[in-house]
């Protein structure tokens, strides 16, 4: 089991002392209620696999998210990011919770590393049951938090033997999982779609060498409401996984980096646009270009970028907007309601 980025320690130092000399952020979000949404989507951890501010970093991303200047941590605080004790922000390892109003269920997307921080600071209910994308340990090594907090828990995952590893992601999760009673495997196969949470999920197969990895797509069969989550991928995902992920209300991208950072990953970027503009980091996430350029292709309604690494530079980090730091809480109506989502506080 790896992280999700995959440069050397020498590598990513170098990464590390360019990025520095622009600045680095974080990240921590949350969005609101609003009587009669039905699908609240809040999103945990907005960050990649180390975190911002990263441990022992002292990049500006990282120096500027443990102590904001005065005037961004009144602007952040106005806009709802959840401060840290130390007046800091912060972008948590990924996980989103997804309320169902209607049947009071919660659904967990992954299971962040930071699982017990994120569930004391937002509050949201403990979830009903969870998916995983796929078995890196920023995504899988929460489930154990589950153990004397739940009676029961099943966990939906993939089904299709991954070369690498020779199981499923489903195959991973109930091995590494075994010793918990609490946790009930539900292997699923990608592209069809099953019913959770009074919700229809459908896994769809995106690109994350070397291991497999899902994004996945989340409808209100009652309201219409969708949410479609990227997974950790690059840009080029199958077109049978597009028109899955097609038309949904909000849009959650991996988009690790933003293009011009490519020049120092060991691979480059690829997949350019006509431009010429990098679409995917290395192998396998998407630049922000290209996570913008998916949710394009894909008419997403609304898009957060998600999975943001602290080598975004300062000046960047912390644009709620587009890259929510940390939680925010988004409830998420159908389209034809014409309802939107994204305002207000919890
Ligand atoms: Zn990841
Ligand atoms: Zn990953
Ligand atoms: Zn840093």
């Amino acid at each position: 089991m790896g992280v999700c980025v995959s440069w050397s320690r020498k590598q990513s130092a170098r990464f590390e002392w360019h990025i520095s000399a622009v600045g680095v952020g974080p990240s921590c979000f949350s969005f609101a209620r609003r009587k009669g949404d039905l699908m609240e989507v809040t999103l945990l951890g907005t960050g990649d696999t180390t975190g911002t501010p990263t441990v022992a970093c002292k990049c500006e991303t990282c120096r500027t998210a443990r102590d904001p200047p005065e005037a961004l941590r009144r602007r952040l605080r106005d806009q709802g990011a959840t401060m840290t004790a130390a007046g800091g922000v912060e972008r948590t390892r990924f996980s989103v919770h997804v309320h169902n109003d209607r049947t009071d269920e919660s659904l967990l997307v992954d299971f962040s590393p930071d699982f017990r921080h994120q569930f004391l600071r937002e509050e949201v209910p403990l979830p009903d049951a969870g998916i995983v994308t796929h078995v890196h340990f920023d995504h899988l090594d929460g489930l154990g938090n589950c153990y004397r907090l739940l009676d029961d828990l099943a966990v939906y995952a993939a089904d299709e033997t991954d070369p690498e590893t020779g199981e499923s992601v489903a195959g991973t999760v109930a091995s590494d999982y075994a010793y918990l009673d609490q946790v009930t495997v539900h292997p699923q196969t990608p592209l069809e779609p099953f019913e959770v949470c009074g919700f229809e999920v459908t896994l769809v197969p995106v690109v994350h060498p070397p291991l497999l990895c899902y994004g996945l797509a989340v409808e209100d069969p009652e309201t219409g409401a969708k949410l479609s989550v990227s997974g950790d991928t690059a840009y080029d995902i199958p077109r049978e996984s597009c028109e899955v992920l097609a038309d949904p209300d909000l849009f959650l991208a991996d988009a690790i980096v933003p293009a011009d950072l490519c020049e120092y990953h060991p691979l480059g970027g690829a997949h350019h646009d006509s431009e010429g503009v990098p679409r995917t980091f290395g192998t396998k996430h998407m630049t922000r270009e290209g996570a913008l350029s998916l949710a394009d292709d894909l008419n997403a309604r609304e898009t957060r970028l998600v999975h943001a690494a602290h080598f975004y530079p300062a000046e960047e980090a912390f644009d709620r907007d587009s890259l929510p730091p940390c939680s925010h809480t988004y409830p998420v109506t159908g389209a034809e309601t014409g309802d939107n989502f994204g305002s207000g506080r919890k």
